[in-house]
């Protein structure tokens, strides 16, 4: 496949521009990648890619970004963390365009290949009442009652993808992402999610001298993160398995909860604070984790990377980018 033309919708985001990175370190020769947002604002760009600044919402867009491909991953999504998703449903729900255009361009362009990143947020709500959670399984999305706004369209999405292949053969896969985390991703501005902004609210404590954190709920709330790495390799696992012709998981099992994942950003640091709980600020559901017996089924692997050594990368990324001021929308310009 490293010859064959690969396009990543959502290349200037966090896990887009990662996956350019990797799909580069692997060899492949012919990469487009595709955004909305103006090149300068990308969170990495690569040379020797084919960078596009477009709206994929459009349709005559993503005729173009299709044009020649053999796979397309979509990441392209307007999303960010429970603060984000809560606040902005109906721009979530938009989101559904990217998705039914790029299938549609990809079927009249004969794409071989279709990945779609579809999340957690899918699961029903009775599912998530417990901090207690125990993994969601993959049937577990149905009967449907996902996170209001972005659960819907990320899971009319999941079956648009099932749809086209059952109808027109188009080959998609669809992973359900359980909260990625990592470096050049998203740490302020109103989209980060927890990892992120707990890494940068201990930080900006410690350079304040303000030893005092906020966090949102009761801190009881249980989740599992996946870092970046374990979501490159899964998603293009997923992406070229003949056998997982569904939705599935890709998550971590390690579950905390949001106090516990302060704890480790805390000793990461080697600081304690004092926490001020905002009971009304959004929490997201009560309990989720990610339940990975159909992973490890498929494909004899699931996400393992221990939380605490993502986060140490995490926090030393966010730390640097503090420290030299640098703009959460800085480019990192690699050859
Ligand atoms: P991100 O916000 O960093 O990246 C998404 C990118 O999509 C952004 O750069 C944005 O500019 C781009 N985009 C938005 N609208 C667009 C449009 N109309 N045309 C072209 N590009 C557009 O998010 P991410 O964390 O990299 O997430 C990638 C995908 O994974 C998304 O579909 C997201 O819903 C899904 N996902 C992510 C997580 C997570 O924890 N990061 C969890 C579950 C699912």
């Amino acid at each position: 496949m490293n010859n064959q033309l690969i396009v990543v919708c959502g290349a200037g985001g966090f896990i887009g521009g990662h996956l350019v990175a990797d799909l580069l370190r692997q060899g492949y020769t012919r990469i487009r990648a595709v955004d909305i947002k103006p090149l300068q604002r990308w969170y990495q760009k690569f040379e020797g890619v084919e960078n596009i600044s477009a709206d994929l919402q459009e349709l005559d867009a993503c005729r173009t970004a299709t044009k020649g491909a053999f796979g397309v991953y979509n990441l392209a999504a307007d999303m960010g963390g429970m603060g984000f998703i809560e606040k902005n449903k109906a721009l979530c729900m938009m989101t559904v365009l990217i998705n039914t255009h790029l299938l549609k361009a990809a079927r009249e362009n004969g794409v071989e290949r279709f990945f779609y990143a579809s999340s957690a947020c899918v699961y029903a709500h009775d599912k998530q009442t417990d901090p207690n959670v125990t993994g969601l399984k993959e049937a577990d999305a149905y009967p449907a009652m996902p996170e209001d706004g972005y659960g819907w369209e990320k899971l009319f999405s999941e079956r648009m993808c099932r749809h086209y292949t059952e109808d027109f053969g188009l080959v998609t896969r669809v992973a359900r992402y359980h909260n990625v985390y990592g470096p050049h991703g998203t740490y302020d501005g109103g989209r980060e999610k927890a990892p992120a902004a707990i890494c940068r609210k201990v930080i900006a404590a410690q350079m304040s001298g303000r030893n005092e954190i906020e966090i949102w709920g009761n801190g009881e709330q249980t989740r599992s993160f996946m870092f970046i790495d374990d979501c490159l390799r899964g998603s293009q696992a997923i992406m070229a398995s003949n056998t997982i012709t569904f939705p599935i998981n890709l998550g971590s099992e390690e579950k905390v909860s949001i106090n516990q994942l302060v704890d480790i950003v805390e000793s990461i640091a080697g600081v304690q604070l004092k926490r001020n709980y905002n009971l009304s600020a959004p929490k997201g559901v009560n309990g989720r984790n990610s339940e990975n017996t159909l992973i490890r089924q498929m494909l004899g692997w699931e996400p393992s990377i221990p939380l605490r050594t993502g986060m140490e990368k995490t926090y030393a990324w966010i730390y640097d980018q503090m420290k030299s001021g640098a703009s959460k929308d800085a480019v990192v310009n690699c050859s």
